[in-house]
């Protein structure tokens, strides 16, 4: 009897006539595919095609082929369905997976465009011209009280009703992905990127590490249902506090951080044990009623010195009800995260068959926190997987004041989405624990690559602005008469408020 009916996913191929016989590839694969005798000899059956061997040959010798096993036909069983039993069989397990949704759902941004203003006032230089990105993260007042100074002029009444708000450079600020899942050097050029590009970056639900200290005005803190790494010290060095309730990869899920990755480190600076599994349950448990929501969130306000406090939230259906529960209970900001987001681990039947797309969410949340009359006490975020500048512009269209990105900002530090985050063996030294991994990504290098992915996702927001004949992000926000629809049916252009082209 065969051990596994499951051929290998991928073949590597190895010209071996053009091969230097280094052993770079060996080297180079997190996964321990290559074995070395006078020449490496690879095991196909290891390979996720991760690419950094390939990468990385100094030859160019290496192929990593998509594995075309003929199975027959079959509309209803497709080979991914197929393989998915035999494993199941085999190891009668939950199958767990890294990187966010790969189904081939309706991405919707995909179907959205934006409107040009040819006739009236388009600008002729947007990277020339004054186009403002400078965006405000926090509760609005419903007006501003003002008395007068007694000098002829005039000063705010009792503070105004104004609430401290965070300024961002440019609306795109980087995703919440904790310390243990990523490496520190990660967390460490995500926060050297957000403080010289005038932004934030998150902790995730995994504490931050004595070396980001310095940068605490640029991180928003997170404080999940494990309240990992949660102390006073802690929530006063973060500029924002960010209460996780869901998660948009995994909706109804709890973070799961195997024990092979917490090493010293990462148990010192989340306050758990060595080597054992750290889980974060969902739904929050400090969490049963909005009134338990409220209380929560002013505890934080009192033990930050009034710091913005912002909830996290998974889109699902009702989404809307539960932003405007949110807010109504002292929130700043509306974390959103789609079901398209990644995940550094997640069981796969989870990430690929649960949750509702973020433009959906975005759309039916801006337009209930309107309806209710509450949109200026909260900020939108938007996140799960914006992968552009131009999703980053819809996202803002739809009502969105600011986005998050995750995956893409991995993929400036070389992720190649070969989504095996949760094996904590990541070639690329992203998601992986393991020093001789770790030391891959230099943070000077990752800041600088963070930095120029986000400056030119801003020079093509402003061309963008500058098309629109808008010159201030804030004239674009839930601006959805600038969008219009190409092959989406009736009903989802009614939930996201957007007209077909053509009308
Ligand atoms: S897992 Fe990555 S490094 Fe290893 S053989 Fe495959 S492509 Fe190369
Ligand atoms: S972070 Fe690493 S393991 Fe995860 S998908 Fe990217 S390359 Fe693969």
């Amino acid at each position: 009897m065969p051990t596994s009916l499951i051929q290998p996913e991928f073949l590597v191929e190895i010209d071996y006539d053009k091969c230097h016989k280094c052993g770079r590839c060996v080297q180079q694969c997190g996964w321990g595919v290559y074995s070395f005798n006078e020449r490496p000899f690879p095991d196909d059956s290891k390979c996720r095609a991760c690419h950094r061997c390939v990468t990385y040959c100094p030859a160019h010798c290496i192929k990593i082929k998509k594995n075309d096993l003929a199975l027959r036909d079959n509309a209803n069983w497709s080979p991914e369905l197929r393989k998915n039993v035999w494993r199941q069989a085999e190891s009668g397990g939950v199958m767990l997976t890294g990187m966010g949704n790969d189904k081939p759902y309706l991405k919707i941004f995909d179907h959205l465009v934006l409107d040009a203003c040819q006739v009236t006032n388009p600008s002729i230089d947007p990277l020339r011209e004054p186009m403002e990105l400078r965006t405000y993260l926090g509760r609005k007042p419903d007006s501003v009280g003002v008395e007068s100074n007694g000098k002829g002029g005039y000063k705010l009444k009792d503070g105004g009703g104004v609430s401290n708000n965070i300024k961002l450079d440019t609306p795109i600020i980087f995703s919440p992905m904790s310390y243990g899942s990523v490496s520190l050097n990660v967390h460490k050029s995500l926060a050297m990127a957000a403080e010289r590009l005038g932004i934030l970056m998150n902790t995730g639900e995994g504490g931050l590490h004595a070396d980001l200290y310095p940068y605490g005005k640029n991180v928003i803190v997170q404080v999940a249902s494990g309240r990992f790494g949660v102390s006073p010290e802690y929530l006063n060095r973060g500029a924002a506090i960010e209460i996780k309730v869901g998660q948009g990869a995994k909706p109804g899920i709890g973070g799961h951080l195997p024990g092979e990755k917490i090493n010293k480190e990462v148990s010192t600076t989340r306050m758990i044990p060595q080597g054992s599994d750290a889980i974060s349950p969902a739904p929050h448990h400090d969490i049963y009623s909005i009134e338990d929501l409220r209380q929560l969130i002013y505890s934080l306000k009192e033990a930050s010195g009034y710091k913005p406090v912002g909830v996290k939230i998974a889109a699902v259906h009702n989404v809307g009800a539960i932003a405007s529960g949110i807010v109504r209970a002292g929130a700043d900001y509306v974390y959103l995260d789609g079901f398209s987001g990644g995940t550094g681990a997640a069981p796969a039947i989870i990430r690929d068959h649960v949750g509702i797309p973020l433009e959906i969410a975005i759309a039916v949340v801006d337009q209930r926190l309107r309806d209710e009359g509450i949109r200026n006490q909260a900020s939108i975020i938007a996140a799960g997987s914006i992968r552009s500048s131009a999703d980053a512009a819809k996202a803002i269209a739809l009502g969105a004041d600011v986005v998050a990105i995750g995956s893409a900002s991995l993929m400036a530090l070389g992720c190649h989405l070969c989504q095996g985050c949760h094996t904590g063996c990541c070639s690329w030294g992203l998601t992986t624990q393991k020093p001789e991994l770790t030391r891959r990504v230099d943070p000077e290098w990752g800041a600088e690559r963070l930095t120029n992915l986000v400056n030119a996702w801003s020079h093509e927001l402003q061309e963008i602005l500058g098309a629109l004949g808008v010159n201030a992000v804030e004239s674009l926000r839930g601006s959805r008469e600038r969008l219009r629809a190409v092959g989406l049916d009736q009903q989802t252009c009614e939930i996201l408020g957007v007209k077909p082209a053509g009308l």
